[in-house]
């Protein structure tokens, strides 16, 4: 997300406020101490304050601990959490990859409402089982409600949602593919979404009200999310069970360390790419050589001097194995913002260059793998 802040680590999880959340945090400390003291008017103000401020602060703990749920079922599934964030529509557990099996997913996607009843659970005990009355009572009162509200708003069953997410696990289940799963469960994501917006431009039209303008905010983030999940799961979908060496550029720029700069220089023309990759008498990728770097040594001299003499080292980053998952690659490209990258055989011989822009071509043209 951009522009967040990172406050600290969670039990080694970094986390993230994004400044939309202070705003948040205002409002509900406004409205909480303002409710506080319209409830008991002998509360003095700055008190009053004071605790709408602590109420809002335990409110976005509980969103906090939800988000450890989650977190901590899939540190215990091996999967890494990359951050959580708290933001203006309340938490995110940013994890590294998805549960390896169906059921695996239903627990990660369930801990986070779990967690949430707990809390209520626990909030209500201590109102009922301790002696506090006043504020403290009506605030355990609000945290209980919240959490309960918390936990049934996620279990709404469409992605973005966790709801969406235990869907999701359930139609994987049953079908056997994850994919279908995502892109049954984002649909119903989306259909919430255009309820959620319905619900706050009806409104709004027809009687001017702003009442449910937060359901608006809401139903548009839930679409756009609903709408990426779906894309994501057609890509997934489309190179699952690809791997590098089905998109190899056919007659890759490759060229063999013992030919003249004279012969390289005419198969640059023929073949029109910049850079070719240089491999050994056994097919071994042993660097890489530029058309550039022809101007470095005089024309005259072409003819007696090796490519290898120019060549230039090839970062083992800029390389994949030819088994490596298409989706790994993509991530890798993206990671080192690269355009191509060089792909060998598990023996080190040189297969071909694997270009950005194949993969592109793949996604777009390609009918889909698993049509749902
Ligand atoms: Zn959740």
């Amino acid at each position: 997300m951009n522009g967040t802040i990172r406050v600290g680590n969670l039990f080694g999880i970094p986390f993230y406020i994004h400044p939309s959340w202070f705003l948040v945090l205002g409002l509900v400390t406004w409205s909480y101490s303002g409710g506080l003291l319209a409830q008991f008017p002998q509360l003095p103000g700055g008190l009053g304050l004071l605790l709408g401020l602590m109420t809002a602060l335990l409110l976005f703990a509980s969103v906090v601990a939800h988000e450890l749920g989650h977190s901590f079922v899939a540190i215990r599934q091996g999967i890494d959490v990359k951050s959580i964030t708290l933001f203006i529509f309340g938490g995110l557990a940013s994890l590294e990859k998805e549960s390896k099996t169906p059921a695996e997913a239903f627990w990660v996607a369930i801990a986070g409402p779990l967690v949430s009843l707990i809390l209520c659970g626990i909030f209500t005990a201590i109102g009922v089982t301790t002696p506090v009355s006043g504020p403290i009572a009506a605030i355990l009162g609000v945290l209980a409600t919240v959490n309960l509200a918390l936990a049934l708003f996620n279990l709404i069953p469409g992605l973005p949602l966790d709801g969406g997410n235990i869907l999701k696990a359930l139609v994987w289940k049953i079908t056997g593919n994850p994919y279908k799963g995502v892109s049954f469960a984002s649909r119903v994501g989306q259909i919430f979404g255009w309820v959620a917006i319905a619900s706050g431009i009806i409104p709004l039209i027809f009687f001017g009200s702003l009442a449910n303008v937060w359901n608006l905010l809401i139903g548009f983030f839930l679409l756009q999310n609903a709408g990426n999940a779906a894309q994501f799961a057609r890509v997934q979908a489309k190179l699952d069970g690809l791997t590098a060496a089905d998109v190899v550029t056919t007659n890759s720029p490759i060229i063999s360390a013992n030919v003249s700069l004279r012969e390289f220089a005419d198969e640059q023309i023929i073949q029109g790419w910049r850079r070719f990759l240089v491999t050994d008498d056994d097919g071994q990728l042993i660097g890489a050589v530029v058309a550039d770097d022809l101007r470095t040594i005089p024309t005259t001299q072409w003819s007696e001097t090796e490519v290898k003499q120019i060549m230039r080292p090839v970062a083992a980053s800029t390389t994949v194995k030819s088994d490596q998952p298409l989706l790994e690659v993509i991530q890798l490209l993206e990671q080192q913002k690269l355009s191509a990258l060089a792909v060998i055989r598990e023996n080190g011989v040189l297969v071909g260059i694997l270009e950005k822009t194949a993969i592109i071509q793949l996604l777009q043209n390609e009918p889909l793998a698993n049509p749902a």
